[in-house]
């Protein structure tokens, strides 16, 4: 027997709904049907993210998304700095330099967030800087920033703010419009519950005045005023991804009928487990301001991460993460997000006694089960 358990960041677990929705027969999308379809759809990404902006939906993964966004927002004359702590960060940073931008690219020590203050700095000491963008979950060291903190700051300073969303919108606290960011940006694959395929990008107001002033759209297909004009008529630029586009409307449902507050409770929980967890099975948390939406941990001394995730995976169907770039060999990811709950941590968890047993790792067996359930019964109190 051989059943696929998803516990890597992004693709994440599908709901079956979801699965069978996208097998039913479509129909045209130029027609009121699609319509009125997009139109729902667009109400619960609001939601979904928690923004009174549209949420623009873009054909291709969240890379494009983010793409289209940093097109937009750096009209020529504009300055931009990038924070960079993981393989997502310096993404950013690589684009604009691509388009051959004017960019700062303040890199930090990966597995440490930003300090504010920093930012705060830059934008006291080069007053060119017109926009900061950032990753507020970095999912490649599973690390978190603080945003509300740092859109204080963008915020008072006048400076559009980006932020990669990709692994916290619909799993983490996130207020966009509350914290003055101007951009959220995020993607199908991870707490959307979708296969991959579609990006997702809010503007605010603030954003829209600076994008529509850019007269040098570099873009075509990745352009965000084409895509607002279709999305005001419930419509698309281009042909969207059908199925993916029903999928979506069904994993919104699933989201919305918990609530976001339920939503992000239960990644905060299965987290949280995961790293008592990992702590009772000397296991060590690698980030220094852990992200709730996968957890990382550093690979004990004697043993291989390929070792570990070739066992999750031959021997329980669990495909996990290894480290990007400097990381690889060096630590695992695990996550929680998308169609995972509390008993999936726990299977998760057991396997991974099971595997670091076989392999000599020296822990007490059940001790990280233990600790898990301590945590889950704790929190239903
Ligand atoms: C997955 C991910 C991306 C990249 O998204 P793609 O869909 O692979 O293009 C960007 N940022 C973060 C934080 C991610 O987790």
């Amino acid at each position: 027997m051989k059943k696929i358990r998803l516990y890597t960041p992004g693709p994440c677990a599908v709901p079956e709904e979801v699965l069978l929705e996208m097998a039913r027969p479509f129909e045209h999308h130029r027609t009121d049907w699609f319509k009125g379809f997009m139109k729902q759809v667009r109400e619960k990404l609001r939601e979904v993210v928690q923004t009174k902006n549209e949420v623009l939906v873009i054909t291709g993964s969240g890379t494009a998304a983010a793409e289209a966004a940093i097109v937009a927002c750096n009209p020529p004359g504009s300055k931009m700095l990038t924070i960079e702590g993981g393989k997502f960060g310096q993404r950013w940073g690589e684009i604009a330099e691509q388009y051959g931008f004017d960019v700062i690219r303040h890199e930090i020590e990966w597995g440490t967030a930003i300090d504010p203050k920093v930012i705060a700095d830059y934008l006291k000491k080069d007053p060119a800087i017109t926009v900061v963008m950032l990753t507020h979950s970095e999912t490649s060291t599973g690390t978190l920033c603080d945003l509300e903190a740092i859109g204080q700051i963008t915020n008072a300073a006048g400076k559009l703010l980006i932020a990669d969303c990709i692994t916290s919108a619909g799993a983490l606290p996130l207020k966009p419009d509350a914290w003055g960011v101007d951009v959220v940006i995020t993607g199908a694959q991870k707490s959307l519950m979708l296969p991959p395929g579609l990006g997702f990008v809010s503007v605010s107001d603030r954003a829209w005045k600076v994008i529509e002033s850019n007269k040098k759209q570099h873009a075509y297909y990745l352009n965000l005023i084409s895509a607002r004009k279709s999305a005001e008529k419930n419509d698309t630029p281009f042909t969207p991804a059908h199925l993916l586009i029903r999928g979506l409307n069904k994993a919104l449902d699933i989201l919305l009928e918990d609530g976001m507050e339920a939503v992000w409770k239960r990644v905060a929980s299965m987290a949280a487990a995961t790293r008592a967890a990992g702590e009772a099975i000397n296991l060590k948390v690698f980030s220094k301001r852990p992200s709730d939406s996968v957890t990382a941990f550093s690979c004990p001394e004697g043993i291989k991460v390929p070792d570990i995730r070739n066992g999750l995976q031959s021997r329980f169907g669990i495909q996990s993460a290894g480290g990007q770039d400097h990381l690889k060999g060096k630590i695992f990811r695990i996550g929680h997000m998308g169609y995972v709950d509390e008993m999936d941590t726990i299977l998760a968890i057991a396997a991974l006694e099971q595997v670091l047993y076989t392999l000599g790792h020296k822990f007490n067996l059940g001790a990280g089960v233990t600790a898990a359930q301590k945590v889950f019964a704790e929190r239903m109190k």
